[in-house]
């Protein structure tokens, strides 16, 4: 392959977010863009000097927000008169206009002058951008393409979608169903020709859309049984609730009510965007926004508790349309054979149980991240459509998959391990709780303790099985010594940060010391 002939990519055109990714050195690369990105908003803004795309362009929304354009993909491919359109129309910031054949315009103002552009044009920027992201990473020109669309898309979008590659200077080797693309990049085509037909349920919940289908795949061929959703739940609703408790409890503080000032609600609203997404992750984390409004500068927490509180109906109403897909297809849910998660609202923990309940507790695909898993497909399709791959690929790619999940849960372990025994040995250093202990326990923890810590330094490269025998061993000894202890105290021991102290390692690492009153 030389130079001006780069390998195909695969491309997701989100509504609110895009990714791209490539088959490379038999593997789904997803590549980051130059702000260290994985997914990139799929905004265009236009200002006096230049044009922006991506997060440059969504970051300055708040100054320039209607010549900062996004959602093309709820315009690509439609009529102004659809009533979709015209119902979004009224919110968004932007102005669009009846163009010829009654092709929605948007309307900004570039460089000082106004200027229209259809929704391929502006989806067509993106796409550019995206090309970008690869050429800057596999130093070479780009040319073909797979993109992806909702299986709900009809003619007209698909063929919208395509120009708009066209636009960028892309051939689009192939328009694939997003559900499809998630499914491929779990290999679950190859699965299945093993099995028989297999019914699979695509949960996508996104920045703005949800969308679930169900595919049956049978030797290969994917047939999209039905789709449901709701075409405004998504992200952006979680953000709003957050930005309306802390609108709230700013009023609440400062007795001042910034719902009249759009620049400090966006500056608030990616401050919740950004919270939100490590709650994903862990239990609490802070807002800190100086001179947010008036000059009073915001500093407050929220805990994953309170968010999924603020969220519980929405959540709950995800469920619906599965439901109702499951009933349009005519499938039980016992019949599903696998469940996947995209969209990156899916990394949300809450949505992830309440769906696994739905299914009575089964095992979810998700080891392949949610906002990426669609353009993983696209990814893997286009290595096959221009023949790079050989189809080995995708059993590669689980193998590497599973090596990369024996790893981390390698390094989970060793982890969690290393975390409980320093955290025992500064818990039995404090002086406060060393004098509660016997001294026969204080040494027993200590002993062991220092026993562990040398086991540690000379056995770093042991199996995930062995660090957590150490665990069950470790804790063993430790568990019942702090648990009697904390029985047994004072009153003034609750008001210690336990929370802090307390090991973080894996699940059941802890001592647990919250939990005994
Ligand atoms: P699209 O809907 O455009 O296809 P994505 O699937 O990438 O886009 O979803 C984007 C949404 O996912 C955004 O609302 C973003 O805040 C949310 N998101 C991304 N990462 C996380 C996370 N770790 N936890 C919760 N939400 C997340
Ligand atoms: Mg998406």
């Amino acid at each position: 392959m030389g130079k001006g002939e780069g390998p195909a990519i695969g491309i997701d055109l989100g509504t609110t977010y895009s990714c791209v990714g490539v088959w490379q050195h038999d593997r789904v690369e997803i590549i980051a863009n130059d702000q260290g990105n994985r997914t990139t908003p799929s905004y265009v803004a236009f200002t006096d000097t230049e044009r922006l795309i991506g997060d440059a362009a969504k970051n300055q929304v708040a100054m320039n927000p209607t010549n900062t354009v996004f959602d093309a993909k709820r315009l690509i491919g439609r009529r102004v008169s659809d009533p979709s359109v015209q119902s979004d129309m009224k919110l968004w910031p932007f102005k669009v206009v009846a163009g010829p054949a009654e092709k929605p315009m948007i309307v900004v103002k570039y460089k000082g002058e106004e200027k229209q552009f259809a929704a391929e044009e502006i989806s067509s920027m993106v796409l550019t951008k995206m090309r970008e992201i690869a050429e800057a990473f596999l130093g070479n020109t780009i040319k073909n393409a797979v993109v992806t669309v909702p299986a709900y898309f009809n003619d007209s979008q698909r063929q919208a979608t395509k120009d708009a590659g066209a636009i960028a200077g892309l051939n689009v080797l192939r328009i694939i169903n997003e559900p499809t693309a998630a499914a491929i990049a779990y290999g679950l085509d190859k699965k299945a020709s093993s099995t028989g037909e297999k019914n699979v349920l695509i949960f996508d919940l996104g920045g703005g859309t949800f969308d679930v289908s169900l595919l049956t795949i049978e030797e290969g061929i994917f047939e999209v049984k039905a789709t449901a959703g709701d075409t405004h739940l998504g992200g952006e609703d979680f953000d709003n609730r957050m930005v309306n408790h802390f609108v709230q409890e700013f009023k609440r503080k400062h007795k001042k009510d910034m719902t009249g000032n759009p620049r400090a609600l966006r500056r608030l609203r990616t401050a919740c965007e950004r919270a939100k997404r490590t709650l994903s992750s862990t239990a609490q984390t802070t807002i800190e926004i100086d001179s947010l409004f008036e000059g009073i500068d915001f500093y407050t927490t929220i805990t994953r508790a309170r968010f999924e509180e603020l969220n519980m109906d929405l959540f709950r109403k995800c469920m619906e349309p599965v439901e109702k897909c499951l009933r349009d297809a005519k499938m039980d849910k016992s019949t599903v054979h696998d469940v996947v998660l995209v969209g990156g609202s899916t990394r949300i923990p809450k949505v992830q149980q309440l769906l696994q309940d739905f299914f009575n507790g089964k095992e979810l695909c998700k080891s392949i991240n949610p906002d990426e898993a669609v353009a993983y497909g696209a990814a893997v399709q286009a290595a096959i459509l221009s023949g790079e791959g050989n189809q080995k690929m995708v059993q590669e790619a689980e193998k590497y998959k599973a090596e990369d999940e024996e790893h981390k849960k390698k390094v989970d372990a060793k982890n969690a391990l290393e975390n409980y025994a320093y955290n025992m040995r500064s818990t039995i250093k404090d002086e406060k709780i060393a004098s509660k202990l016997g001294a026969d326990d204080k040494k027993k923890v200590e002993d062991s303790v220092e026993e562990t810590i040398r086991w540690l330094d000379g056995n770093q490269l042991a199996e995930a099985e062995e660090f957590e025998d150490k665990m069950k061993e470790l804790e063993g000894i430790c568990n019942p010594i702090i648990a009697r202890m904390y029985q047994g105290a004072a009153p003034d021991m609750t008001g210690m940060s336990m929370e802090e102290d307390a090991p973080t390692g894996g699940s059941g690492a802890g001592p647990k010391i919250e939990e005994v009153d």
